[in-house]
């Protein structure tokens, strides 16, 4: 087979580049090993409730442009609600529910206000969380250099963050972002990212919430668009090798050999060490691969008989907990607007999972149901229906700030190889926005250099 260009990995950085590449014109052929696409964004059908199960609950944010754009291009973006006004919930097991709010003052007092009414901390708390503010909106060269040292618990120790308001407020949230330990995720890329969401245009403050499962949003018009351009999807087609002639990329060997003038990787690091001949992992911009490592994510879906997430807060569509195992619970019936549906559906997620990754899943199931008891008091005398865990494994690469300096730029030691992918230097955590812009970032490159 013989292609102008050979993508090999169809999650979503792959079909990005995919995509922009047969949108201008481009011959392309796209490999991936396993009999479906969207590597870690997906969702199936689950065979007990017929309901739409997405592989973990991914929270998406306004200041996701990339992806908007991604969804813009395959005609899904009316499938995404856009929550109007930014709300953190977070329950702390004594001191009840209180709300992070950003109203509608210009930027930043928006956030300063939001922070200054957190009432799940003492006053003078809430006043030091002004100091994170501040330090994001006067941002300079020198301050990318201080967080490039640090981790985010040192961060927000050197800005004298109590220890309740890292428990309290910036834990779950960093947990959430970097899916790291806050003592060892990267301050340069949370700080970016509070400053990307928090400080930029008032729309990127908002969650963008699917209506539909992550294969509805993401993959199944993709797809169609992809076919119509004459892209050839190669399913269950595992790439073993890189052909490389003088150093310069000539295709790619599965099961059998393909020809190319470039070649895009958007697979995960681990898998790219399988792919280099053995004397490129010795070149130095190859060789830092051996630096990354993985950091797991649990989801839990239970479905009860009946409505269990009934709150004197009222309408709750996800929340986060203070000082328990789970860290996040969403709403699933109200996320996806089907509160009249008979059944409640809950999902609940533990990032950084590595202490629970080796749990049984039975043990796992008992502890969210127990923690679930205190938050949603029903939930203890209402039938469970079906319960399910879905662990990954290596949901993301580990986002510590000593790794941070290695992510390879897209363009390579190999002339007309490209990487695209979450763990390469997109300059964000391991995000769907990150693999979106980085197998947009390597279309671009090849459509420039011709
Ligand atoms: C449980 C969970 C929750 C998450 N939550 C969020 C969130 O809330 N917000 C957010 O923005 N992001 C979230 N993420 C991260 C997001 O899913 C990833 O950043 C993104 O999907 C990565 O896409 P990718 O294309 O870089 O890699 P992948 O999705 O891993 O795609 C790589 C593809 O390459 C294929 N492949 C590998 N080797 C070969 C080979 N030799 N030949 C052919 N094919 C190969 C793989 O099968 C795979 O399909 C979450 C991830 C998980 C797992």
């Amino acid at each position: 087979m013989i292609a102008d260009v050979v993508v090999i990995g169809g999650g979503l950085s792959g079909l990005a580049s995919a995509l922009q590449l047969s949108n201008s014109g481009a011959d392309v052929i796209l490999c991936e090993q396993n009999n479906q696409l969207g590597g870690r964004t997906y969702s199936f059908v689950d065979k007990t409730t017929g309901e739409v199960v997405n592989n973990g609950q991914h929270v998406l944010v306004g200041a996701y442009h990339n992806t908007i754009k991604y969804l813009e291009l395959i005609g899904t973006r009316h499938l995404i609600n856009v929550q109007k006004q930014f709300r953190l919930h977070f329950h702390h097991p004594t001191l009840g529910i209180h709300t992070f709010e950003l109203g509608n003052l210009p930027k930043p007092f928006d956030v300063a206000v939001a922070m200054l009414k957190f009432k799940l901390l003492p006053i003078n708390d809430r006043r030091k969380l002004l100091k994170v503010g501040l330090e994001l909106n006067k941002w300079k060269d020198a301050l990318t250099n201080k967080l490039s040292q640090l981790t985010v618990a040192e961060w927000l120790t050197t800005l004298g963050q109590s220890e309740k308001s890292r428990k309290y407020f910036w834990y779950p949230i960093v947990l959430s972002v970097m899916n790291e330990m806050p003592e060892r995720a990267s301050a340069l890329l949370f700080a970016r990212s509070l400053k990307q969401t928090f400080l930029g245009k008032k729309s990127d403050a908002s969650f963008l919430i699917p209506k539909v499962g992550q294969t509805e949003l993401y993959l199944t018009n993709a797809i169609r668009i992809l076919n119509n351009n004459g892209v050839k999807i190669l399913t269950g087609s595992k790439v073993n090798s890189l052909l490389i002639d003088n150093n310069k990329i000539v295709g790619v060997e599965g099961s059998s050999k393909i020809k190319s003038k470039y070649v895009v990787s958007a697979v995960p690091h681990w898998k790219l060490i399988d792919l280099l001949p053995q004397e490129l992992l010795q070149h130095e911009r190859f060789s830092v691969l051996k630096y990354f490592e993985s950091s797991p994510i649990i989801s839990v879906h239970l479905w009860y008989e009946k409505e269990v997430s009934v709150h004197t807060s009222g309408r709750i569509e996800f929340i986060g907990l203070i000082e328990r195992n789970l860290q996040w619970v969403f709403n699933r019936r109200r996320l996806m607007g089907e509160e009249g549906k008979p059944s409640n559906y809950i999902s609940a997620v533990i990032s950084a999972a590595y202490d629970y990754i080796n749990l049984p899943k039975d043990k796992i199931i008992e502890i969210a149901l127990n923690e679930l008891k205190d938050i949603f008091p029903r939930s203890e005398q209402t039938k469970l229906k079906h319960a399910l865990v879905i662990k990954e494994k290596r949901a993301t690469f580990s986002a510590t700030n000593r790794v941070e300096p290695f992510r390879p730029e897209s363009e390579t030691a190999i002339q007309n190889f490209y990487l695209a992918g979450d763990w390469t230097n997109t300059g964000l955590p391991a995000t769907i926005e990150g693999a979106i812009s980085s197998g947009f970032k390597c279309a671009e490159l090849i459509k420039n250099a011709g």
